[in-house]
């Protein structure tokens, strides 16, 4: 067998790199697999970070995770862009497999993030971090006195345009049904709202903006009419996924997906198994939180190594 690693960390977002950062330092020589598309994860689709500590004038996303990468690798972290695609957790060492090769490792960090599911709109990509944004709590505080869309009929959906009040000069609420999916009391604190309106029966069809966000284009799905609304953002509260496929039937996952852990620890229902990040929290979903559990990851498979040597 060649040789086995210490720890294999999957994913390359905040998570990842500081679970990698800790390790590398711990002298553990981690392998961390970032992706063949998306190294750097989430941050990489957007503009300005305002709210990660450390950066009083903020900066870019994408300069965020490649100064979080040169960190890992100053302390001699091994970065691998490719995927993996399969894995078997439960042996003894545990299998990491990429299309071209298998790897071998005592513990792992399972670090794969979660997709905010996208509307498919042409122009959606294009204006992400330009006023199109998955994340209230991150952007919210660019859209001052501003006009906003939010999409979505669910919980998450009315805590966001109801938090997105504080900012915005009104928030307007589309929906493609003529009801809400969301709780009672969520739904009653919106309605109650009067810098809150609702668009029903109707679909965002898509975004527009030269360089930043002017319009959506909406559809009524009753009557097929098109028409436009000016606004100054776009917010997508349509749910998220975690990418948890490839360990499904191996690590106990929560109903909705997450990989769960048995919280303040990162450890799972595998030995030697670790997991931080977005593809364990669907609560806080931020980059410093997600910083933090990978920290976190890497000192529980630091003090799990010790003890199983
Ligand atoms: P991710 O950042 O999702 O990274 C996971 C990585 O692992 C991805 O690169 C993925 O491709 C890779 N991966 C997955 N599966 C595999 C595999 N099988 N093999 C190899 N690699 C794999 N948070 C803030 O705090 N402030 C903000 O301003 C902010 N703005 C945001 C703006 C946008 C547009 C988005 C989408 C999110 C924003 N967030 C913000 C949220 C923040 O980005 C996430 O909470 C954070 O990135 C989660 O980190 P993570 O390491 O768990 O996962």
């Amino acid at each position: 067998m060649s040789d086995v690693r210490n720890v294999i960390i999957i994913g390359s977002g905040p998570a990842g790199y500081t679970a990698a950062v800790y390790s590398a330092r711990a002298e553990l020589k981690p392998l961390v697999f970032e992706g063949s598309v998306t190294a750097g994860g989430a941050l990489m689709n957007t503009t300005d970070v305002e709210n990660f500590p450390g950066f009083p004038d903020g900066i870019m996303g994408p300069d965020l995770m490649d100064n979080l990468r040169k960190q890992a690798e100053r302390f001699g972290a091994e970065l691998v862009a490719d995927d993996v695609i399969e894995v078997d957790l439960e042996a003894n060492p545990k299998v990491i497999k990429t299309y071209s090769d298998t790897y071998y490792a005592k513990s792992v960090i399972l670090a794969m993030g979660s997709g905010y599911r996208e509307l498919g709109l042409e122009n959606e990509k294009r204006l992400s971090g330009r006023g199109v944004s998955w994340c209230a709590t991150c952007d919210g505080f660019f859209f001052r006195q501003k006009d906003i869309v939010v999409v979505g009929g669910g919980d998450t959906a009315m805590e966001e345009a109801t938090f997105l009040t504080r900012f915005g000069r009104m928030v307007t609420v589309v929906h493609r049904r003529d009801e809400l999916r969301a709780s009672k009391i969520m739904q009653e604190r919106a309605f109650a709202n009067d810098k809150i309106r609702f668009i029903w029966d109707t679909e965002v069809v898509d975004v527009l903006g030269a360089d930043k966000v002017e319009a959506v284009k909406l559809r009524n799905v009753k009557t097929g009419e098109l028409s436009e609304l000016a606004t100054d953002a776009l917010f997508l509260a349509i749910g998220h996924d975690p990418r948890t496929d490839l360990v499904k039937g191996q690590i106990d996952l929560d109903e909705d997906g997450y990989v769960q852990v048995s919280a303040p620890t990162t450890e799972t229902n595998i030995e030697g198994v670790f997991a931080a990040g977005d593809v364990v929290d669907h609560i806080y979903r931020q980059a410093i939180t997600a910083a933090g559990t990978g920290c976190s990851a890497s000192l529980d498979s630091e003090r799990w190594l010790a003890t199983h040597e």
